[in-house]
């Protein structure tokens, strides 16, 4: 049986490749980031020989749902900053590293186009090609995914246009003091949300680490502006103090803002999952990922 091939190692495609790997599938995974987790992530920072951590993406997760709440029970997330949300620890990459065991794959791999063969679908990528695979699942952020269907599969690709995302220009800080504010906060003028994520469960809690989102009106008037020139209005509007270090990242493709409103796409070789299926949140991608492999299986 030719394996089915998933672009993307999020939550939406890391759940539709435990599905069906459940389901006694051969299943292979590529995605282009060096690790695992997509807008699930945690990045580590350090600074004079002390590392700090940060969750740079979501900042929490929520289950509505019994079978994402199952998830975040194996592997142990834990209540913050209310009784209804949940992180995982040390991070929240650690939700996507768990995931993934078991299954086969590859990161730092950025499939740039797909091809069909007699034999069955190849993936190109920048050291060669991947295949031949029976079907592939797509499940990157929309505008990453209609240049890889497009071609194959004209009216899928379409249907993913009216997918829209905010980006979500993000700084991370590191403090020598506590800061007198309390752990989370949000709206206040450029800042659209900043949380204290040493008081994470799991996290150091000795130390003073920020994540500081910028709201979507500065992250998309600086989108194509450095670092540094994000940095320094962004923490200026969040405290008076210096910090002892700060990075920024930036999401191009962070927060929804208008959804597919269906749960998947699938044509019988070609589909498409993520949270834009159906909303801008980490449960979304699950239930989205979930009903893309039960299409699958169902075929
Ligand atoms: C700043 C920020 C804050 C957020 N806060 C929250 C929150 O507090 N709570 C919440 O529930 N949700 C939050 N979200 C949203 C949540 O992170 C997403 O809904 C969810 O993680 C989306 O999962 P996904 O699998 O659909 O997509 P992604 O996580 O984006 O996964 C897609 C994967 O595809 C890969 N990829 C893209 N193109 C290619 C290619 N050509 N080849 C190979 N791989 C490719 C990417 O590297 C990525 O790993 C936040 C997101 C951001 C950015």
């Amino acid at each position: 049986m030719l394996p089915i091939a998933i672009i993307g190692a999020g939550l939406a495609g890391l759940t539709a490749a435990r599905l069906l790997a459940a389901a006694g599938r051969p299943v292979r995974v590529f995605d282009k980031g060096r690790g695992v987790g997509g807008r699930l992530a945690t990045r580590r920072i350090t600074h004079d020989g002390v590392t700090h951590s940060f969750d740079h993406g979501a900042q929490y997760v929520r289950a509505e749902g019994k079978g994402f709440a199952a998830l975040l029970d194996e592997i142990q997330a834990r209540p913050w900053p209310d009784s209804l949300r949940r992180v995982p620890a040390p991070g929240m990459s650690a939700l996507g590293r768990a995931m993934a065991g078991g299954l086969d794959v590859t990161t730092a791999c950025e499939i740039r186009a797909l091809r069909q063969e007699e034999k069955g679908w190849f993936l190109d990528h920048a050291a060669g090609a991947q295949g031949p695979f029976a079907a592939v699942l797509v499940t990157t952020p929309a505008p990453q995914a209609i240049p890889l269907l497009a071609p194959h599969a004209p009216r899928l690709a379409r249907s993913l246009v009216g997918i829209r995302y905010a980006p979500c220009w993000t700084v991370l800080a590191g403090f020598a003091t506590r800061l007198p504010l309390p752990d989370t906060l949000r709206h206040r003028g450029i800042i659209g949300w900043a949380a204290r994520d040493s008081s994470k469960p799991g996290r150091d809690a000795s130390q003073e680490n920020w994540v500081i989102q910028a709201s979507p009106g500065f992250s998309a008037a600086h989108l194509e502006e450095t670092p540094e020139h994000v940095i320094a209005p962004l923490l200026a509007a969040f405290t008076a103090e210096t910090p002892l270090f700060a990075q920024a990242h930036r999401w191009r493709y962070a927060l929804l803002q208008s959804p597919l409103g269906a749960p998947c796409l699938w044509d019988g070789a070609l589909g498409y999952a993520s949270d834009g299926c159906l909303a801008g949140r980490a449960e979304a991608a699950f239930d989205s990922g979930t009903a893309l492999a039960q299409k699958v299986l169902a075929a």
